[in-house]
C-alpha cells in the first residue's frame, strides 16, 4: 500500500497523510478529496509513494483519500509557488493554494452547468418582485443564486418564474474551447526604439529562460504594443501568457485592444466572473488550452502548465499588494512564479517603483526603455498652481488658472480631466450648531457623504445609512455641512461653471464592473464626455486622443500621512494622471493644485526632471535603511476586545529577540485603531537587508500563545502603515 502527503483545504493544517486505496493512482500535484474528520475536502497531494519515519502513525490508522479529481494535476513549478509564497509571507500553504484551486467546481464538477436566462414570456400574473426581477435580469444568464443576486430578490422568487416558463434552464458546456489567438493577425508597423525592444522580448521568449525585464516608457510610448509581441512569440512558441492588471475596470478596454492585435480576446480572470465562466476558464487555463490570461492579481496562482511569459502592466501599482489574507505582493510574486517557470517576466511601468529600480541597478533585471511617445504625440507640459498665491473662490475647488484652461479646452471642442482621489461629496460632515463629527462606529474614520444617493458611507468597513436631516446629537435641524471635496462635489462645481458639458463621474461607484468601464470608454471615445471628474481609477491605462486638459485638484493629498512612499506614489499617481493628456496629435496641458509647489516632488513634476527626484528618494531610503536598502515586517494585533488585544500586543513586544540585525518598534495603537470593529494594535520590524526576518518572525510568534479572540497578522514587506 502507498501513502500520500496530501496539502487540504484547511489554513488551520499543514499537510496530512492519507492512504491510497488500491486501484487508485496519484502523483505529486494530483487533486484529490481526503477525509477531514466527519468532512471531505479537496487537496493536493505534495508527496506521493511517501515513507514514513518511526514515529510517525503507522499505515493502519490512515484514512484512505476517497477521490481523485479528473484535472491535470497542479504543476511543479506552481507547487514550488506556493511553498515559497506561503513560507516568505508567513501564512498557511492551504491559503495560499486556495488561490490556485479557486473554485473546487473546476475539478470537481460534471463538464457542463446549468444556467437560467429570462425567455420573453411574460407572466399574466406579474408581482413587483417578479417585475423588479426580470427587470434587472434582463438577458443575463447565471446560477439562480447569481440572477437572484442580480435581481436584488430571493432564490424563491427566480425558481418560480422558471416554474411558469418566463425564466429556462440552458446548459452550459464548461469545456468549450475558447478561440485561440492568432499571432499575425493585425501586427503593427513598430517605430525604431519599439522594435528593438520587441526583438530582445522575442528573442528572450524564444529562449525560454528565467528573465525580468523592466519596461521603462513613458506613458504613451507603446509599452503594451511592444510587450504584445512578447506574446505574440510565446504563441508562436506554444507557451501560456499572463497578464496581469492592477484593477479590473482595465481588462475590459484590454480584451478589446488585444482582440484587434491578435484576432480575439483573451481569457479574462477577476472576480466578476459568474461560476460557469470561472469553471470554464479554470480548466481551460489548468490543461493548457487558454493560452492568454489577462487579469488580476488572484490570477497569478492559477495553474497554467506551460507558461511563457508573465506581464505585470503597470507594476508600480499600490494594488498590486494584497492587503488582507495572504499579504503578498503580486509584482514580486511574479517574478518567483518567472523563475521556477523558467519564464520571461516583463514589468511596464512610465514610473518604476524603486525597489523594482534597484533590481536593475544590481543586475537582476534587464531595463528596455522606450523614451518618447509613439508618433506625433509629445509628452504634455506641467504647471503648477500655488493655492496660497491663486487661490479658487470662496466655496470652490478649482483655481482661475484651471477654471480657463478648461473654458480653452471646451472651445476647441477637447476634453479634459479633473483628478481627485477621493470618492463621493465630502470627507467629512460635521453639525455646524453643536460641531458633532459623523463617525464610522466600527473604525476609526468618518463617514464619507455620497451625496447622489443620499447617504454616508464608512470606505472602510461599508458601514452605510441615509444622510440624516437633523444631527443626532443636537437635534438641530439642516445644520448639516460638508468639509472638504470629493469628485461629486468637483462635478457639482463643474456643472455650475459650465451648466452645457457634459461631465462624467468616474470611480469604484460608477465603474463597478468591466460592463461600466466599457461604456465609459465608448462615450469618451464618442466624444460624448467633455469633462471627467475621476478617482485613480481615469488615471491608468486609458487611452483618450482628444483628452487634452488635466487637473489635479489636490496635489498634496498623497503626502498625507507620510509612510514612506507617500512622495513617490504621489510622483507616480500624478505622473499617471498626466500621462492621460494629450495622447493623440494635439498638446496636452497638466496643471498641479498645490499648497506646496516647492517641495521636491512637484518641482521634479513641472522640471520634469525625474532623475533627480529619485536619486533623492533612493538616498534617503539608503539613510534610513528603508526598503529596497533594508526591509519592514509589520505585526497587526487585532481584537474586538481591546483589552485582550493590547495584552497579546505587549505579550509581542516583550518578548522580541534581542539581535543586531533589527528592531522592533511597538506595540502602539495602529493609526486605524479601530477597524471592522476590532481593535488594532501595530509592531514593526525593521531589519537589514540580508536579515531572515520570516524565520525569525515565525520562531518568535510560534512560542507564544494567545487568545482565540485575537488574530495576529504579519505583513511582509508592508505598503500599507495603518
Ligand atoms: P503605453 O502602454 O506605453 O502607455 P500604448 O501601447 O498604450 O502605450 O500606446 C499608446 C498609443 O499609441 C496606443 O493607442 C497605441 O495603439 C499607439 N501605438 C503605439 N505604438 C504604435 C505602433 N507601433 N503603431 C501604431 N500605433 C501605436
Ligand atoms: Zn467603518
Amino acid at each position: 500500500m502507498s501513502r500520500a502527503r496530501v496539502l487540504v483545504m484547511n489554513s488551520a493544517l499543514g499537510p496530512l497523510d492519507y492512504r491510497v486505496p488500491a486501484g487508485m493512482q496519484v502523483e505529486p500535484g494530483s487533486i484529490v478529496v481526503a477525509p477531514l474528520g466527519p468532512r471531505q475536502l479537496a487537496g493536493v497531494v505534495w508527496e506521493a509513494d511517501r515513507m514514513p519515519s518511526d514515529a510517525e502513525v503507522g499505515d493502519n490508522r490512515l484514512r484512505n483519500l476517497i477521490a481523485v479529481a479528473d484535472a491535470p494535476p497542479i504543476p511543479e513549478p506552481v507547487r514550488r509557488l506556493i511553498e515559497w509564497t506561503a513560507n516568505y509571507y508567513l501564512s498557511p500553504p492551504a491559503a495560499v493554494l486556495a488561490m490556485t484551486l479557486r473554485t473546487s467546481a473546476a475539478f470537481e464538477g460534471a463538464p457542463t452547468i446549468v444556467e437560467y436566462r429570462a425567455t420573453g414570456l411574460v407572466p399574466d400574473r406579474l408581482t413587483p418582485q417578479r417585475a423588479q426581477a426580470l427587470e434587472r435580469i434582463g438577458d443575463r444568464q447565471g446560477l439562480v443564486r447569481e440572477l437572484a443576486t442580480v435581481a436584488d430578490v430571493s432564490e424563491g422568487v427566480i425558481r418560480g418564474l422558471c416554474k411558469i416558463g418566463a425564466i429556462e434552464a440552458v446548459t452550459v458546456d464548461t469545456d468549450s474551447p475558447f478561440p485561440l489567438p492568432d499571432p499575425h493577425f493585425g501586427p503593427p508597423d513598430l517605430s525604431a526604439d519599439q522594435a528593438d525592444v520587441a526583438s530582445i522580448l522575442r528573442q528572450s521568449v524564444g529562449a525560454g529562460a528565467f528573465q525580468p525585464f523592466l519596461l521603462d516608457g513613458v506613458t504613451g510610448s507603446g509599452k503594451t504594443e511592444v510587450y504584445f509581441e512578447a506574446v505574440a512569440a510565446a504563441l508562436a512558441a506554444g507557451k501560456q501568457t499572463l497578464v496581469l492588471l492592477p484593477e479590473i475596470a482595465l481588462t475590459e478596454p484590454f480584451l478589446t485592444r488585444f482582440a484587434q492585435r491578435f484576432g480575439c480576446e483573451p481569457i479574462a480572470w477577476h472576480s466578476g466572473l459568474r461560476t460557469s465562466q470561472r469553471r470554464r476558464a479554470w480548466r481551460a487555463i489548468a490543461r493548457g488550452e487558454a493560452m492568454v490570461t489577462v487579469g488580476a492579481r488572484s490570477a497569478l496562482f492559477l495553474p497554467y502548465p506551460k507558461l511563457g511569459l508573465i506581464v505585470v502592466d503597470e507594476a508600480h501599482e499600490t494594488s498590486f499588494k494584497q492587503e488582507e489574507g495572504v499579504h503578498y505582493h503580486a509584482r514580486d510574486v511574479a517574478v518567483m512564479r518567472g523563475k521556477f517557470e523558467q519564464c520571461t517576466v516583463v514589468l511596464a511601468s512610465a514610473t518604476p517603483a524603486i525597489e523594482t529600480r534597484h533590481q536593475v541597478e544590481l543586475g537582476r533585471y534587464e531595463e528596455l526603455k522606450l523614451p518618447g511617445r509613439f508618433g506625433a504625440a509629445e509628452m504634455p507640459d506641467i504647471e503648477a498652481i500655488d493655492l496660497i498665491a491663486e487661490p479658487p473662490e470662496r466655496g470652490r475647488w478649482l483655481a482661475p488658472r484651471l477654471v480657463l484652461a478648461i473654458d480653452a479646452a471646451l472651445e476647441r471642442k477637447e476634453q479634459s480631466l479633473l483628478f481627485l482621489n477621493r470618492r463621493g461629496y465630502a470627507p467629512l460632515t460635521l453639525c455646524r450648531h453643536c460641531g458633532h463629527r459623523f463617525q464610522c462606529p466600527n473604525c476609526t474614520a468618518w463617514m464619507v457623504e455620497h451625496r447622489l444617493i443620499r447617504r454616508l458611507s464608512c470606505h472602510h468597513c461599508g458601514h452605510t445609512y441615509p444622510t440624516p436631516e437633523i444631527c443626532p446629537e443636537c437635534e438641530e435641524e439642516d445644520s448639516l455641512v460638508a468639509c472638504g471635496p470629493g469628485v461629486e462635489r468637483i462635478a457639482d462645481e463643474v456643472a455650475a461653471l459650465w451648466p452645457d458639458a457634459r461631465t462624467a463621474i468616474v470611480t469604484s461607484d460608477t465603474l463597478w464592473s468591466p460592463a461600466k468601464a466599457a461604456e465609459f470608454v465608448q462615450r469618451m471615445e464618442h466624444h460624448d464626455i467633455d469633462i471627467v471628474v475621476g478617482t485613480q481609477l481615469v488615471t491608468k491605462g486609458y487611452h483618450f486622443p482628444n483628452l487634452t486638459v488635466v487637473g489635479v485638484v489636490d496635489a498634496d493629498l498623497g503626502l498625507d500621512g507620510g509612510d514612506l512612499r507617500a512622495a513617490e506614489r504621489t510622483f507616480q499617481q500624478i505622473m499617471q494622471v498626466s500621462g492621460r493628456a494629450g495622447r493623440g496629435v494635439k498638446p496636452g496641458h497638466v496643471y498641479i493644485q498645490t499648497h506646496a509647489p516647492d517641495a521636491q516632488v512637484m518641482q521634479a513634476l513641472v522640471s520634469g526632471d525625474s532623475a533627480a527626484f529619485y536619486a533623492a528618494e533612493t538616498e534617503a531610503r539608503r539613510e534610513a535603511g528603508a526598503p529596497p536598502y533594508g526591509r519592514y515586517a509589520a505585526i497587526i494585533v487585532s481584537s474586538e476586545d481591546k483589552a485582550a488585544a493590547e495584552e497579546t500586543a505587549r505579550l509581542i513586544g516583550r518578548t522580541a529577540p534581542r539581535v543586531d540585525e533589527m528592531h522592533v518598534y511597538g506595540p502602539a495603537p495602529a493609526p486605524m485603531a479601530m477597524l471592522r470593529g476590532r481593535h488594532r494594535f501595530r509592531l514593526l520590524v525593521h531589519a537589514r537587508r540580508a536579515f531572515d526576518v520570516q524565520d525569525m518572525i515565525r520562531e518568535w510568534l510560534g512560542a507564544l500563545e494567545w487568545s482565540a479572540k485575537v488574530r495576529v497578522a504579519v505583513d511582509v514587506d508592508p505598503y500599507s502603515f495603518l
